[in-house]
């Protein structure tokens, strides 16, 4: 079956034909690390997470990068606001994006780069722009883009330059050439982190790290480029540009990107009071309730989030799950054998379902469709089922069917939808989180002490001296002395 997919860029529905098949290379825009992740974020996750499953379920090897975006002026508007040092803002707040992927289930990237790891690739990137006239450095110190100079800006978006020079305006105290053009490297303030460059202190613009990561983790093309649909523009543009003057190659195959999350009809906001963060879900639904609602909507559409919609989710997933379990509870009745010849009437239904689920996704990953046809098999599933609790009798034909459906559900909800992976296990990773999010044990693990003991060291061999005192205090606390020797760091239980 041949999978379609919605190209941004073309604006129409395309083969998937990777450049170099079966290795599939995604790269997908991350989070900026200031604040805790919300159901907007997790949407995107959760939708890239599925595909990247379904992707591997079709052979392919892919290989997929999200980032980090842990320098930014959120990032250190809030470092100021708390008195900490920026890195201690990102460390924590993608310490707690893990906690929230382990608990929905999406699974890690294959690199997760950092931009604070990726200056010196940065830098080198801008470089290559001025070199090639794409770019100009400013008496300020800062670092811009030149629009005009890359003719095809704009084809992501659908917009024209002159179109977008006539809505724009440079701001007073700013020193670009045109009101288009954007920072590749910012001049920092006082008190503001900043890197050694050519062209003074400064550190990264936002739309240039994304071109480095891919340039260095996958390739100057890669197949698939993904994100929410608000980062098209000026973000995806910007990256074209960037990428695509420097290489004159695509720099993406397929832009996918996937609808907007609002909450109750309104736009998410903070202002607003509407925010709902990753956590507060699952603190009050099992993580699969929120997968079942962002696979019930297809990846395009907007999703209008509301606690009502998450109680309709969790009905849907309660009579997945309940189909699932009761299998066990069959197992425990009389099992009747079964007359000679014919075979029972589930299996074509099995059958349809694979074939109506595979299909709905080959058409553009609709979800939506692909998880109607399971639910059709569930309904029959639960027909058999009821009729064998009412009897405390089942036959063994209808039991061996009633097996085969629970694998079928292994296959397409688990395997590719990423839920019932507790009632249906495979994911190690998943099994590991479920424990952690049980009240922490008295005593702390031993790979956990080695890791932090690991991380302290990163950090003091960057000098970063306040987070490495912080983890040696904290690990006292628990009761764990640590030592510096010439050989390494030990540690004992006091
Ligand atoms: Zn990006």
């Amino acid at each position: 079956m041949t999978l379609k997919l919605f190209n941004t860029l073309s604006g129409k529905l395309e083969e998937f034909v990777p450049e170099n098949p079966p290795k599939v290379k995604i790269y997908t825009c991350g989070v900026t690390v200031y604040d805790e992740s919300h159901v907007g974020h997790g949407r995107s996750l959760i939708v890239f997470d599925t595909f990247r499953r379904y992707l591997e379920h079709l052979g392919y090897k892919v290989r997929f990068v999200r980032n980090f975006t842990d320098v930014d002026d959120k990032i250190i508007d809030r470092a100021k606001s708390e008195c900490k040092h920026f890195m201690e803002i990102a460390d924590r707040y993608i310490a707690r994006y893990y906690e929230d992927m382990e608990a929905i289930g999406v699974r890690p990237a294959d690199v997760e780069p950092r931009v604070t790891d990726h200056i010196p690739e940065i830098i080198e990137l801008i470089k290559r722009l001025i070199e090639k006239g794409y770019a100009y450095a400013t008496p300020e110190g800062n670092v811009y883009f030149s629009v005009e100079k890359f003719k095809e800006y704009g084809k992501l978006s659908k917009r024209s330059i002159d179109e977008l020079i006539a809505g724009a305006r440079v701001e007073p105290g700013e020193d670009k050439r045109n009101p288009l053009d954007f920072a590749l490297w910012k001049r920092s303030k006082a008190g503001e982190p900043a890197w050694e460059s050519p062209w003074g202190e400064g550190r990264p613009g936002w739309h240039t790290e994304c071109v480095a990561f891919v340039f260095k983790h996958l390739g100057e093309t890669i197949d698939i480029h993904g994100g929410g649909l608000d980062l098209v523009f000026p973000h995806h543009e910007n990256e074209i540009a960037q990428a695509e003057a420097l290489t004159g190659k695509p720099f993406a195959r397929y832009w996918m990107h996937n609808g907007l999350v609002i909450v109750n009809g309104q736009k998410m906001s903070k202002s607003l009071g509407n925010f709902v963060t990753l956590k507060e879900i699952y603190t009050k639904y099992h993580p699969d309730v929120l997968r079942l609602l962002v696979l019930s909507v297809h990846y395009r559409s907007p999703l209008d989030f509301s606690w009502e919609k998450m109680e309709t989710s969790k009905k849907v997933y309660e009579r997945i799950r309940q189909a699932v379990e009761d299998y066990e509870t069959l197992k425990t009745l009389k099992v009747e054998e079964t007359a000679e010849g014919g075979v029972h009437p589930l299996y074509s239904t099995i059958k349809e379902t694979e074939e109506k689920f595979f299909k709905a996704l080959a058409e553009d990953f609709k979800t939506q469709e692909a998880l109607a046809a399971v639910m059709e098999l569930i309904s029959e599933m639960n027909k058999i089922r009821n009729e064998a609790f009412r009897t405390k009798t089942v036959s063994k034909a209808a039991l061996e069917a009633y097996g085969a459906a629970v694998n079928s559900i292994k296959n397409t909800l688990r395997n590719i939808f990423g839920l019932l992976e507790d009632v249906l296990p495979r994911c190690p990773v998943r099994e590991v989180v479920r424990k952690e999010l049980e009240p922490a044990s008295a005593v702390l693990d031993e790979s956990l002490i080695d890791l932090l003991v690991e991380v302290r060291q990163m950090a003091r061999e960057r000098k970063v001296f306040d987070i490495a005192d912080k983890i040696r205090d904290a690990l006292k606390e628990k009761g764990i002395v640590l030592e510096d020797t010439p050989f390494g760091t030990k540690w004992k239980r006091a």
